[in-house]
């Protein structure tokens, strides 16, 4: 996926504030953080959205919310909440065609969403 913006940072052609990594995803800090914890976190393999998880690729939502729960444990939210959100399309205000989950805390997060 050579334009994709986030495979970009995978392969470290664009810096990121890395949180954390493992073999199969990368979390880091959003450029244009919402909440005083935000941080994206990815698969390395890409998946355009959530339209495209499929059986062959769900393990990795697993992986990916067990690391949310170490990630906000770590940035010391675990206790005070936090939510994880994933955008999926146009009307779900995706933006960047690589699937990743919005990890945010640190603040109290109004509901709905808008
Ligand atoms: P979406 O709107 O697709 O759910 O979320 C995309 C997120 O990626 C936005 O919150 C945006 O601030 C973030 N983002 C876009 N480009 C970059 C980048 O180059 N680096 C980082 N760290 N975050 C980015
Ligand atoms: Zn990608």
């Amino acid at each position: 996926m050579g334009d994709c913006i986030f495979c970009k940072i995978i392969r470290g052609e664009i810096p990121c504030s890395k949180v954390y990594e493992d073999e199969r995803i990368l979390a880091f800090n959003d450029i244009n953080p919402e909440a005083p914890v935000h941080v994206l976190i990815i698969p390395k393999a890409h998946i355009d959205s959530a339209n495209y998880i499929d059986e062959e690729n769900s393990e990795i939502l697993a992986h990916i919310f067990l690391a949310a729960k170490n990630i906000a444990t770590q940035l010391g939210v675990a206790e005070s909440g936090y939510r994880i959100v994933n955008n999926c399309g146009e009307q779900g205000g995706q933006t960047v065609k690589h699937i990743h989950f919005h990890l945010l805390g640190g603040r109290n997060l109004k509901w709905p969403p808008g």
